[in-house]
């Protein structure tokens, strides 16, 4: 059992730097709220340039051993890491549901879901395999190394806030490499607590560190050049900047953004399963995923099935994500919730239906928390502001077409690529969907299809910027980089007698 109160009734976020958990000296801190009240449950310490200065120093240093620590010691690591993770999943999940917001239910497969990349990290022994060709040459071998990189850095948001931290940190120092995490600043609590089991599972002291803070703290992983890659996932704002500024100082950068996920309703689905399949996957988290399907496209007569939708999410349970009743939970911040609510009016005012409005929900005894109900916006077009921001909160807009060509070609404008789901008992049309449709993950059938992490992240187009989704296989490419070695054995009475000038061919 891990020291919860440690981390968690402290009145201070703690920086955890070379295997020790530290105190700021910093006098900026940010104050974290729990969403459903708006009770300050801790603060977190916008770290000082010479607290990150040694957290990197603490990386570099760790990684001149933890490079040489043999490939079954850092599996072994890993094994110990996953079983600590199963174990304690419970008292994250409290963490994350009291930081961030989200029911317990969910808070647990926001772990179990990061759980599966350590899981999958295990397999380290043949996913870090070279290649090699024997005899290119007379008497000649090509090989390959997949080494690791070096200090590297993870840049996380505030809705995955254990998943997202376990894309980074484990595939990392798995290949390797040590690394230094930035957290949320608004829910960092189950990275820290992640931070105790990994020091439990064997992680040597300043192979994984963890900084606070916001845009300083960014800007000095990015101008730091000790860190080789970042790892960053978040808004588009941040995305763009943070790839920007990272290549421009040589690094490695992968940089998960927002979306738009559109779910195509075609006449032939299975209308109860699709319908249950678009509340859970457009209210569920309050609607605050990245692969929240978030935009419905009701093909031909499917339109007609918005009624019974409504009365679907009319039936989700809005609560404090720790009552146990609770289908959904409360926005992180009381700004998000005004910009939700903003968003939402633009819709009407741009001629939107509005026949589910979620925005002025009380719940009993948590009067003060962002809580917006599931809303509903019908006949919404692709100019409306509803459409072409990314909403971010428990509302589904609607819009309707004729036929799936047009479908897939709403969806191919969209500057999104995150992820799709078709709703269809059509081979055919599911078929025709997933080859034309330009987006990097596609459900048939299921409505958040987040790959499992043998497969990789692969949202495209405005939702990624980099060529190295994060996890599978090109997780470990992220990580690593290849060394080829060319070697002749030859024995000496058959060396060459003469200096050869030419290029070898
Ligand atoms: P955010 O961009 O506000 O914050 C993410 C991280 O970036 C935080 O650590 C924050 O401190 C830092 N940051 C914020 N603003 C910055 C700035 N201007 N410059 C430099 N750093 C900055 O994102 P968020 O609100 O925490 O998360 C929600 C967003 O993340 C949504 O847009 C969602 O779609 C996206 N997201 C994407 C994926 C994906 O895989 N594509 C997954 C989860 C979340």
């Amino acid at each position: 059992m891990i020291d919860i109160i440690f981390c968690i009734f402290q009145t201070t976020t703690p920086l955890f730097i070379d295997g020790k958990f530290i105190e700021s000296q910093t006098n900026e801190w940010i104050d974290i709220h729990d969403p459903a009240t708006n009770e300050v449950v801790s603060r977190v310490p916008c770290a000082t340039d010479s607290e990150m200065n040694s957290a990197v120093a603490a990386a570099d240093r760790a990684f001149q051993s933890w490079k040489e620590t043999s490939i079954l010691t850092r599996q072994q690591v890993m094994f110990k890491l996953q079983d600590l993770i199963r174990t304690n999943s419970p008292e994250i999940a409290k963490i994350i549901t009291m930081e961030q917001g989200k029911t317990l239910l969910d808070a647990e497969g926001d772990v179990f879901r990061g759980l599966q990349v350590v899981e999958h990290a295990c397999s380290i022994t043949s996913l870090q395999l070279g290649e090699s060709l024997p005899s290119v040459a007379k008497d000649m071998d090509t090989y390959t190394y997949r080494i690791p990189l070096g200090v590297t850095a993870g840049i996380t948001p505030f809705n995955f806030p254990a998943m997202i931290p376990l894309w980074m940190f484990p595939m990392a120092l798995v290949c390797g490499n040590t690394s230094v995490i930035k957290p949320s600043e608004r829910d960092p609590g189950a990275v820290m607590l992640m931070m105790k089991l990994a020091q439990d599972a064997g992680i040597p002291d300043g192979a994984v560190n963890v900084i606070h803070g916001a845009k300083r703290a960014v800007n000095f992983i990015l101008d730091n050049p000790v860190i080789k890659a970042v790892s960053f996932v978040g808004s588009d704002q941040a995305g763009e900047y943070i790839y920007e500024r990272g290549s421009a100082n040589g690094k490695r950068v992968q940089s998960n953004m927002g979306a738009k996920n559109h779910g195509v309703i075609l006449p032939d689905a299975n209308k109860e399963a699709t319908l249950n399949a678009l509340c859970g996957a457009a209210f569920g988290a309050a609607g605050q995923r990245c692969m929240a399907l978030s935009t419905a496209v009701f093909v031909g007569e499917t339109k007609n099935w918005i009624p019974e939708l409504v009365e679907r999410a009319k039936k989700l349970k809005v609560s404090a994500g720790a009552e146990p009743e609770a289908d959904l939970g409360p926005l992180i911040t009381p700004e998000a919730k005004d910009r939700v609510c903003k968003l939402v009016q633009s819709g009407v005012n741009e001629g939107a239906g509005l026949i589910l409005d979620g925005r002025d929900i009380s719940v009993k005894g948590y009067e003060n928390g962002n809580f917006v109900g599931p809303t509903i916006l019908t006949d919404v077009k692709p100019d409306m502001e509803c459409y072409t921001e990314e909403i971010f909160g428990p509302v589904l807009v609607t819009l309707n077409v004729d036929t799936l060509d047009e479908a897939i070609s709403l969806i191919n404008k969209n500057p999104y690529g995150n992820g799709t789901a078709v709703f269809t008992n059509s081979g055919a049309a599911a078929r025709k969907f997933q080859n034309e449709v330009d987006v990097g993950q596609i459900g048939i059938n299921v409505p958040i299809p987040v790959p499992l992490p043998m497969f990789a992240f692969t949202g495209s187009r405005g939702s990624f910027r980099g060529d190295t989704n994060f996890y599978g296989k090109s997780g470990i490419a992220f990580y690593t980089q290849t060394k080829t070695i060319t070697s002749l054995w030859r024995e000496e009475d058959a060396t060459d007698k003469v200096a050869p000038t030419a290029m070898p061919t």
